[in-house]
């Protein structure tokens, strides 16, 4: 069995296909390990942590992309947060060899290696989780809202073309919530803007999930619709 040097990017997870993930493109998605966050509603749980008996090794990842370099458009890296590891830089250099694109999902807060690769890129969908002065009640890490918000204004000076999107969880937002932190990001000059339903992972969450989505949207919709060039409502 071949061994992952220490430096490798240390990956949970490939998925050889999606046309989801980049817009308009077929892409390939590597689900980087490791986040520095722990969101009550992470549906991502087995990529938190950094270490796994899991993971696969991306030298293998990358001869998969290789053969299918025909047949994929794009690259996504996703995660947990891909932008922890300071691999992912050379792994983002590698993919691009190739002559494909690069998008990337992120929560924002590693913001000088953000600042690093973002060249490089060619799409990012972008979290934002409430409001930025609310963001450690989410988060449960101190000052989490401020570095992503730095991250933010990076990417909207840059052009590149991007997404924000906010997962709402009915127990951790209110109404008021999603239209205050919707104001704040459009005023920032944000143009694009989703509204994904988190993914319920116990019955609980399910029973607040169907009986305050259709809420949530009757509420917003409207307003979101003005304050962005581009909203989105997806999985809703
Ligand atoms: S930022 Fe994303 S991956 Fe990290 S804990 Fe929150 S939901 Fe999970």
């Amino acid at each position: 069995m071949t061994k992952r040097n220490d430096n490798d990017l240390v990956i949970g997870g490939f998925l050889p296909v999606t046309t989801v993930d980049f817009p308009d493109r077929l892409a390939s998605v590597v689900f980087c390990q490791g986040c520095m966050w722990r969101c009550s509603y992470c549906h991502n749980v087995d990529l938190q942590s950094l270490s796994s008996e899991k993971t696969i090794l991306w030298r293998e990842v990358f001869a998969k992309i290789q053969a299918r370099k025909r047949l994929i458009e794009a690259v996504v890296f996703s995660g947990g947060e891909p932008l922890m590891q300071p691999a992912v830089e050379e792994a983002i250099e590698q993919v691009k060899s190739l002559g494909l694109k690069v998008g990337l999902h992120t929560n924002g807060v590693q913001f000088e290696t953000f600042k690093t690769v973002l060249p490089m890129l060619d799409w990012i969908g972008i979290d934002i989780k409430t409001r930025f002065s609310d963001y450690q009640k989410i988060t449960c890490r101190f000052g989490s809202g401020e570095t992503v918000k730095k991250s933010l204004s990076l990417l909207i000076a840059s052009g590149i073309a991007y997404e924000t999107r906010t997962t709402i969880s009915p127990e951790v937002h209110t109404v008021n919530d999603i239209l205050s932190m919707a104001e704040e990001i459009a005023e920032m000059g944000v143009k694009t803007f989703a509204l994904q339903a988190y993914r319920a992972v116990c019955d609980k969450q399910r029973q607040l999930e169907f009986k305050n989505i259709p809420f949530f949207l009757r509420e917003v919709t409207e307003k979101l619709d003005s304050l962005f060039e581009h909203f989105i409502s997806r999985h809703l």
